[in-house]
């Protein structure tokens, strides 16, 4: 049977992304991975746990501890989470530089130890604006440097969402019913979303977009 690979962050692109490829039978066996980077709070991790458990997916957490101390963003600590829109020149501090890069490396990786051919993750135009690792330039060029590193044993990375935006997303979501209760957005790890940061107030839009 086929394998499939999706980076699966917990939240609600994700979420989506592995529902839907989990509703088409062609991708064969699905496999999440998730990847811990010393990220403010492990509520999104615990999310995409529960979210797995009940989905029947195998799961992979990978332990990226230190990479925290090494990278500049509010997502790992090192300032405040800013609030607002992601086109807003804040929201910047909350781009982490290289890490889809070294989540897409690394999830290959794992691809081609269980015989799966390409790895999914959920990009969207919403993230256009302010990460780089989020656009189709950075996708096209992944996927030349993934063929230059591995030859004939090549993984590729496909971003299905990649041209639409947020609330495209949570209206596919909607047609199938998903419950994004079951997902975790905000930056913050409050015990409720915070409703400020750029996470949540993109996620209310889309919302609003999706279910009016
Ligand atoms: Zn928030």
């Amino acid at each position: 049977m086929s394998k499939t690979v999706v980076i699966f962050s917990g939240g609600m692109d994700s979420y989506t992304l592995l529902n839907a490829i989990l509703a088409h039978h062609e991708f064969g066996e699905v496999h999440a991975i998730s990847f811990d980077y010393g990220q403010r709070h492990n509520k999104e991790l615990i999310y995409a746990r529960n979210a797995c458990t009940e989905l029947g997916v195998s799961h992979t957490v990978v332990n990226l501890g230190d990479v925290h101390a090494l990278a500049r963003s509010a997502l790992t600590g090192d300032c405040e989470v800013p609030h607002g829109h992601y086109e807003e020149e804040s929201m910047s501090k909350t781009v982490v530089p290289h890490r889809n890069m070294l989540f897409i490396t690394i999830a290959c990786m794992y691809a081609d130890r269980i015989g799966a051919k390409t790895v999914y993750y959920g990009a969207h135009s919403g993230d256009h604006a302010i990460y780089p690792d989020c656009r189709p330039e950075f996708v096209e060029a992944m996927n030349q440097v993934l063929a230059a590193s591995a030859g004939a044993a090549n993984v590729t990375v496909e971003a299905p969402f990649l041209h639409l935006d947020k609330g495209d997303i949570a209206s596919i979501g909607a047609d199938m019913g998903l419950d994004y209760d079951k997902t975790w957005t905000c930056y913050e790890g409050g015990d409720t979303p915070c409703g400020k940061c750029g996470a949540c107030v993109e996620r209310a839009e889309a919302m609003d977009k999706a279910y009016g």
